[in-house]
């Protein structure tokens, strides 16, 4: 109601039937309406008080709120134990650093805050983190850094870090801040480090095992299959170390253990030595190291174990065998390489220890015991270790008519080698020519001295129809021994026509004309025996062993023999059949006309001692003649 029509209704209440206003009912109405008022005015005064009041708490539980909040997370970053900073993205201004941070930095951040790196650190520090922070800047790119080491705060250099940095834009995307934590990890790594080197050392010698040594090697192999280069494995074992633990016992023995692992590593040139149990170890060498190098490495190592060991007062001397491999040569992968230095090893052993040894395939064994062998040989003849065996050959009624002279060698560790080993040996280094020359004065002073006039035969070498003067030779040896030409035989194989056939032919003819005899020996194994036959009238032929052997196993054997009887027969040239053995193998040669034979069924190669019945001497007779 306005206050002009809440006047006229107080003027209306006031005024009488007749017009008259009553003053004082105005007033008493009036005053009401301004107590009224008045009371409206304060019951909105008191209202607006409490909306303000409750309000005014309201915001200050907000601010409380806010404040704790604030507080909460500066607790949470101040107390982190990682250094965490922020810095203003334009200008690198550090604006906020932890506690971490400062013991990082080294300083309080009173010193750090609102500054640059430029006026905090070093020139070429404070250019690298500037330039770092650009990068994050302008590529919008965290920067994560792990594992460096420490470049600027207290700690030095020996500290490890990881480091992360990262970009905060504002509202419109504009780079704001930069915020930094920085991870101390030195001893997480050291305690990785730690756990890592105690899985793959070993506890007594504090070398690298046989599981870090397997890695080695698998990594050596995959970078030499990439580079195409060489790398040796040598594969190690201490001479007599059991005796040290034996003698001294165990805490003395791990002593001398650590002592040689020491020797060995100092030796060692910087190569990857690891002990793989035991009293073993292995070693890698540098990529492509020649064969020499090797060998010198593996024979210093030798003799610094060789040398005399002295722990506490103790000593000892222990060995070291050596066995190598050589990649790709002696193998390609890990298995065959280990497995092959490891042979070579056991050779160095077997050798007699303290060695060094090479891996060598079996064709590499074979030469080098044909070089051993060869060298063996020259040493056989001055040392008498060569014999002069005698074997019976009779005609097929079972009458001996004479011996085949087979020389035999008594190796003084081997025993008896197969001539069809040391032959070949001979003839390849020509002491065949001495060796044939021995034989043959051997067999004819042996065969003079006998009281039946036997006939011997004599093998003759190829090669000595080659060299050497073979006819001046067999002349002066009959002179010297006096034995009749026509008692002598010399079997020759066609490997003596094969060659300067001209001479061979012009020298057997001298020789026929000696009035000695010439058999064609080994008849059948060659390739064009049946051509020979026609150039030279041989004495005898004689067919091959193989031939005999088979006679009742195969049919084709049988038609052999047959053939050669009978074209020996057209030729006129008796026939003596070696390698009988058996009854009926005599029968059927002796159906065959065959004319003799030699062979297990008559008597084996023998010293002449076993057969003096058969040359006429009594054994009394000869002992004290
Ligand atoms: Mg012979």
């Amino acid at each position: 109601m306005t206050m002009h029509r809440l006047l006229a209704r107080q003027l209306r209440q006031s005024t009488d039937e007749s017009g008259q206003v009553d003053m004082t009912r105005l007033v008493e109405l009036v005053s009401a309406a301004y107590e009224e008022s008045d009371r409206d005015r304060r019951r909105t005064d008191r209202a607006i008080k409490l909306m303000i009041e409750e309000l005014e708490q309201t915001h200050k539980r907000a601010e409380q709120d806010l404040l704790r909040a604030r507080e909460f997370l500066d607790s949470i970053i101040e107390n982190i134990p990682i250094a965490v900073f922020a810095k203003d993205a334009r200008d690198s201004r550090y604006i906020l650093l932890n506690r971490a941070g400062e013991e990082y930095y080294g300083m309080p951040r009173e010193e750090m805050l609102g500054k640059t790196p430029e006026q905090l650190f070093p020139d070429d520090i404070a250019r690298v983190v500037h330039e770092q922070d650009r990068r994050v800047v302008d590529s919008g790119t965290p920067m994560v850094l792990e594992g460096h080491l420490l470049e600027v705060g207290v700690h030095g250099h020996d500290r490890v870090v990881n480091s992360r940095k990262l970009l905060v834009r504002d509202g419109n995307g504009a780079p704001q801040y930069l915020v930094g934590v920085i991870e101390d990890v030195t001893e997480r790594i050291t305690n990785e480090a730690r756990i890592s080197h105690l899985a793959h050392h070993d506890a007594l010698t504090d070398l690298p095992n046989r599981s870090a040594f397997n890695e080695a090697l698998t990594e050596r192999l995959e970078h030499a299959q990439e580079a195409s280069t060489s790398f040796a494995v040598l594969s190690l074992d201490l001479d007599r170390f059991k005796d040290v633990n034996d003698v001294f016992g165990h805490p003395v023995g791990d002593m001398m253990m650590r002592a040689a692992a020491e020797r060995l590593v100092t030796e060692a040139d910087g190569a990857f030595v690891a002990r793989i149990g035991g009293d073993e170890f292995m070693i890698l060498m540098p990529d492509d190291i020649r064969r020499e190098d090797v060998l010198s490495l593996a024979e210093r190592l030798v003799e610094a174990i060789g040398t005399e060991l002295e722990v506490d007062d103790y000593l000892s001397h222990v060995g070291l065998s050596v066995g190598i491999a050589v990649y790709p040569d002696d193998g390609v992968d890990a298995a065959t390489l280990l497995a092959n230095a490891d042979s070579a090893l056991y050779r160095a052993k077997r050798e007699g220890r303290g060695r060094v040894c090479f891996f060598e395939t079996e064709m590499d064994r074979e030469l080098r015991d044909r070089r051993l062998l060869q060298h063996d040989l020259r040493q056989a003849m001055e040392q008498n270790q060569l014999l002069v065996y005698f074997q019976p050959q009779a005609r097929m009624d079972g009458e001996i008519i004479g011996f085949e002279a087979l020389v035999r060698w008594n190796h003084p560790t081997r025993g008896f080698v197969p001539p069809d080993q040391f032959i070949p040996l001979a003839e390849e280094n020509g002491l065949i020519i001495e060796i044939g020359e021995w034989v043959l004065r051997e067999a004819c002073r042996e065969a003079a001295s006998w009281p039946r006039p036997l006939q011997v035969a004599v093998n003759l070498s190829p090669v000595q129809f080659q060299a050497g003067d073979l006819e001046r030779s067999i002349h002066q040896i009959l002179l010297e021994t006096g034995l009749a030409p026509t008692r002598l035989e010399v079997e020759i194989t066609e490997g003596v026509l094969i060659g300067d056939f001209t001479r061979a032919l012009s020298l057997l003819r001298r020789l026929k004309a000696l009035g000695i005899r010439i058999a064609m020996d080994d008849f059948g194994t060659g390739y064009s025996s049946l051509s020979y036959l026609q150039s030279f009238p041989f004495d005898k032929i004689k067919i091959d062993r193989s031939f005999i052997l088979n006679l009742e196993a195969t049919p084709q054997s049988a038609e052999i023999v047959r053939a050669v009887l009978s074209l020996a027969h057209a030729l006129q040239i008796p026939v003596v059949a070696e390698g009988v053995e058996t009854e009926a193998q005599r029968a059927f040669l002796e159906g065959e006309a065959c004319e003799e034979m030699q062979g297990y069924l008559i008597g084996r190669p023998e010293p002449i001692e076993r057969y003096f019945d058969l040359i006429g001497i009594n054994v009394e007779r000869r002992r004290y003649a």
